[in-house]
């Protein structure tokens, strides 16, 4: 028995099974490598505009502890329940551990349709938020960051809270902070820009001619939009984006710095033009060089993976696949190229462990260099997966996260029971 289930907390498990069985884990072993350390539940009553009280529920799941502290964003969406934070914090695991971050995974988050509250109510809960949670998180237990739903001036909040608390100012709590707060130059971009890295570096080695290349992006907040602003600059054109409130096409190319400067003065894509609106139920299925699905997780099923029209599917979402697609997908080897979710977007979580670093450090970096250690660790990361799926004949979503769930285990192996 567990106190996690839900749709995606049964895929990190299935995941892991189809990982575990390849790996030939023996099954005493298994359940401490997946199953979470610490799961923390809140609840965080704050004020409401109106004078009335209102009560939110709020999540923090740590996967292990055997790394280093745990590392990963917090979401604040309806879908929020324990069992989506702690599949996510589990899939941060072995990110970190895929790309040699010294972290376990986790992920928090709140159950809020932002929708339906003011921005001082925003501020309310989050500070609320970080107020309980000040128990369970510091610079070397936990360390958070934006996911869906926030962003960095959430993250400057939950680093005031903190620091007021421990009276001093200790930007090491969290990562995605404003510059100006001890964020570091290129976090903001990293995980958009490492989705796009990779799949110019596919796209080369397929001999893809990335000025007559297309690109569909489905999702533009923060990892879509600089995603398809990367594309962009590279040469392609992205002729398809999509969010919740709708999708735009326009097979000359949309104008992907005034989409982002629309959705930063309106909140999203709705509005922008009634003339490239187009069925968002299309988006995933389109022709096209590269799809970036950039949203949720579990948008591509079995008969959406049988229907993909793409070369290279660039998974900018944590989990945006189905075991089931996963299936066809790896029938498809030769047709669609997967750069699966925990190497594609794992440029966020570098960056933010190069935050973490220079905010300890007190020592920033340049942009430039902040770039180039991004790259060369999702390349080294990128080989590895390659060498490992050829070598063993598996897919790369499986040599992927073998690897990573090889060197939490080679860890705890060599630890002992405790962490
Ligand atoms: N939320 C992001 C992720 O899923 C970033 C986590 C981080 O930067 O710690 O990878």
């Amino acid at each position: 028995m567990t106190v996690y289930s839900g749709p995606v907390f049964d895929m990190a498990v299935n995941q892991f099974g189809v990982i575990a069985n390849h790996l030939a884990i023996p099954m005493d072993e298994r359940d401490r490598l997946l199953l979470p350390k610490r799961a923390i539940t809140i609840s965080c009553p704050i004020h409401r505009d109106d004078g009335s009280i209102a009560v939110y529920e709020g999540y923090r799941v740590q996967h292990h502890l055997t790394l280093g502290p745990t590392k990963g964003g917090t979401r604040f969406a309806p879908s929020v329940d324990i069992g989506e934070v702690a599949a996510l914090a589990i899939w941060m695991s072995w990110k970190c551990a895929l790309v040699g971050l010294p972290y376990g995974g986790a992920k928090g988050g709140i159950t809020v349709d932002l929708s339906t509250i003011s921005k001082r109510e925003l501020e309310a809960l989050s500070r609320r938020y970080m107020q309980e949670m000040i128990p369970f998180v510091g610079p070397h237990i936990d360390v958070m960051a934006p996911d869906m739903g926030t962003n960095e001036q959430v993250m400057a909040w939950f680093m005031d809270t903190y620091s007021m608390y421990q009276g001093r100012t200790v930007t090491e709590i969290v990562t995605g902070k404003p510059v100006s707060s001890g964020g570091t130059l290129g976090r903001r971009e990293a995980t958009g820009r490492g989705v796009a890295h990779l799949a110019k570096r596919v796209m080369n080695q397929l001999s893809i001619n990335l000025n007559n290349a297309t690109a569909v992006i489905q999702g533009f907040g923060n990892v879509g939009s600089y995603a398809a602003l990367d594309l962009q600059r590279f040469g392609l054109k992205v002729i398809a984006v999509s969010d919740h409130t709708g999708a735009l096409y326009d097979k000359a190319g949309l104008d992907i710095p005034g989409l982002m400067q629309h959705t930063a003065q309106h909140g999203s894509l709705a509005g922008y033009s009634n003339q490239l609106a187009c069925d968002p139920a299309t988006i995933l299925t389109m022709p096209c060089d590269v799809l970036v699905p950039a949203a949720m997780e579990r948008v591509i099923d079995a008969e959406t993976a049988q229907n993909l029209k793409c070369r290279v599917l660039a998974e900018g979402a944590n989990g945006p696949t189905t075991p089931e697609a996963d299936l066809v997908l790896e029938k498809r080897q030769d047709e669609v190229f997967l750069i699966p979710d925990i190497l594609c977007n794992s440029g966020g979580v570098v960056v933010s462990y190069f935050e973490w670093v220079q905010d300890l450090q007190q020592l920033f970096w340049e942009e430039e260099e902040v770039m180039r250690r991004e790259y060369q660790i999702l390349d080294r990361a990128f080989d590895t997966m390659a060498a490992r799926a050829k070598a063993d004949g598996i897919s790369h979503r499986t040599a992927a996260m073998a690897i990573g769930v090889e060197k939490v285990r080679a860890a705890k192996t060599t630890r002992g029971l405790f962490p």
